[in-house]
Parts: C-alpha cells; structure tokens; sequence
C-alpha cells in the first residue's frame, strides 16, 4: 500500500533529513531528499510525491514559500503538506497553516507522532482520491447515453459547439452527420421494443468502430438517430466513411427472436463545413440542421443512402 506514497523530504541539515529519510524507509515509504524549495519544487516539476515534509527555515526558498508554490499549482493531484519546525508558537504554527500546509510537526521530530500523523496523511489522500474518481464516473455518466453507450445530447450539445468553434478559428474542415434507421418503427412493430434497442446498441457500436478513435466521435441524438462528427473532413473524406457506414449497417443481420433473422438500413445527411467556408460564425445547429435537410432528401429519395450538402 504505502510504495503509492512517495515522499519528498525538503531539508538543509543533511543529519536532520537523514534522520528522517531512515525513520521514513523503516516504514515502507520511497523517500526522496532536496536541499531547499527551490530543489524541492523543480523535482516535483519532474516526479508525482503525493506527500512533501519541508523544514521551515532553509535558504534559497523557505518552508511557507515551498507550500505556496505548491498550492499555486492547482491541476496536479493533492499534495500533503508537513511543515517541520523548531518555532512551536502558536502564531508561527498558524502562520504555516496559512500558507497551505496541512499539518506541522515540531522539531525533534517523534518518530511514533509522525508515522500516526502520516497515517492521517494517507486517509486524506485515500479520500481525494476516491473523490476524483466518484467525480470522473458521473462526468462520463452525465455524457453517456444509457442505452447505447455512445455520447448523449449533454454532450453533442457541449461539444459539438466546440468543434465548430475549433474548425473556424484554425481554418479547418468539419463534417457533421446524421444517421437515422429508416423505417424502425416496424422493427419494433415486428420484433418488439427489446429487438429493437438490440438494433440501437449494435449500430451505435458499428457507427463507433468505423470512425478514427480519439478523434471523430458519435452520439445519440434522438431515440434512433445518431450524429456523427467527423473533425478535419471535407466532403471527400466523409462521404467514404458514411458510404462505408451505411453498407456495413445494410450487412447487419439481427435475430428476430423467432429462429430467424432480418436485417435495417439507415439514411445519412451530411453537412460539410469546408475548410475555407466563406460564412463567419457558424453554430452546431446550423450544421445539424443542413444535414437534416439533406436526411430529408435522402428519406425522400428511397432511403439507405447518403445526401450531402456544403455550408456556405
Ligand atoms: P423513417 O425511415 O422515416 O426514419 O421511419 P422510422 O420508422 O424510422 O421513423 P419514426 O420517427 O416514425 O420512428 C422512430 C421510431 O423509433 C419510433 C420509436 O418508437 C422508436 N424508438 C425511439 N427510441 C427508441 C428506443 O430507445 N428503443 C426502441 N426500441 N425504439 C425506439
Ligand atoms: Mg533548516
Ligand atoms: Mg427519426
Ligand atoms: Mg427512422
């Protein structure tokens, strides 16, 4: 448990740190020695230490001053400050509080009070950690659609407007799609409901795996309609990959429930904001509603293909 916590050990007397490195082995901790803050804070530049014991009086960068800076720092994970001093007047002690430590130690350092108060640390950290993770799991919940596992409206709605944003500021390509299954109505009205959230689960996979990882994305946008965002693509770039879509949806085959099976196909509307679109500020929904239009048309047209129009 304890090799998770690496400490980092900020002391100009090289007994004292000594002293302190031995006690703090003898316990199972990775201890790691610099000579004042300045040291201290370029190592915690290079290497995670989840907890920092720093001696008040150093020159270079004090005690108060090295928790400042590491306060300042606010996107890495928690760090647990220990000031270590010989000052033991309450002002002084609040003074060191003041300046973000969480707990004091005075010198000479009692080696069963630090190990209990290092316990103490570990609960904290124990406690933080669990609460980012609490935090990133509703995050993703708050942005998942529950049936299908691809991205929600929360999030097309967040990110969607970002994209635009990103492809007009860099000068750069964006294509925005819209898949809807054609006819799913009768799926249901054939199958039943359950068959037909069997459909929804394995053409969102299907939407997810053809496009590039990491970089296009695909959310629900509506009970059997998903959007696709396809970043740094033009017409000639999206039409393949939707082209490819549609056919790898047509080649599905799910099974009826009754030993059988049969098979969907979907409609696509694309809009295309080109690379150097003439129109200045341009929304998500300006996109999502050319490729409607053009969804329109393709159902119009016989369904199960694509229709696509640019944004001028
Ligand atoms: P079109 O080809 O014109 O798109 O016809 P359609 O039947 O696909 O379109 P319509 O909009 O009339 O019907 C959509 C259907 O999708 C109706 C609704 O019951 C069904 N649906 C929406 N959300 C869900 C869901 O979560 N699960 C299931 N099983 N069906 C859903
Ligand atoms: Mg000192
Ligand atoms: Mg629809
Ligand atoms: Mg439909």
């Amino acid at each position: 448990m304890k090799e998770k916590y690496a400490i980092l050990v900020v002391e100009d007397s090289p007994t004292q740190a000594l002293q302190l490195q031995f006690l703090l082995e003898a316990e199972g901790y990775a201890v790691t020695l610099a000579r004042d803050g300045r040291e201290g804070l370029s190592l915690l530049e290079k290497q995670a230490f989840s907890i920092v014991i720093t001696d008040w009086v150093m020159p270079e960068m004090d005690g108060i001053e090295l928790c400042r800076a590491i306060r300042a720092q606010m996107d890495n994970d928690y760090i647990y400050l220990f000031l270590v001093t010989a000052k033991s007047s309450k002002e002084e002690i609040v003074r060191g509080l003041e300046g973000g430590a969480d707990d004091y130690l005075v010198k000479p350092v009692e080696p069963a009070e630090l190990v209990a108060r290092l316990a103490t640390a570990r609960r904290v950290l124990a406690l933080e950690q669990a609460l980012k993770e609490r935090n990133r799991e509703i995050s993703r919940l708050l942005h998942t659609d529950h049936l299908t596992k691809v991205f929600n409206r929360n999030y097309l709605d967040e990110h969607l407007a970002v994209a635009c944003k990103q492809a007009r500021r860099y000068g750069r390509a964006l294509t925005v799609v819209i898949c809807d299954i054609d006819h799913f109505k009768k799926v249901n009205d054939s199958y039943g409901h359950l068959i037909g959230d069997e459909v929804l689960k394995e053409i969102a996979r299907t939407l997810n795996e053809t496009i590039r990882f990491g970089v296009d994305w695909v959310a629900r946008y509506g009970g059997e309609e998903f959007v696709v965002v396809l970043p740094e693509t033009d017409s000639d770039g999206a039409f393949p990959v939707c082209e490819r879509m549609r056919r790898v949806i047509a080649d599905l085959r799910f099974a009826d429930g009754r030993g059988g099976d049969f098979s969907v196909t979907a409609s696509f509307g694309l809009a295309v904001l080109p690379a150097a679109a003439k129109a200045g500020a341009v929304s998500g929904y300006d996109l999502i509603g050319l490729a409607d239009t053009c969804l329109y048309r393709a159902k119009n047209e016989g369904r199960n293909r694509l229709v696509g129009a640019v944004y001028e």
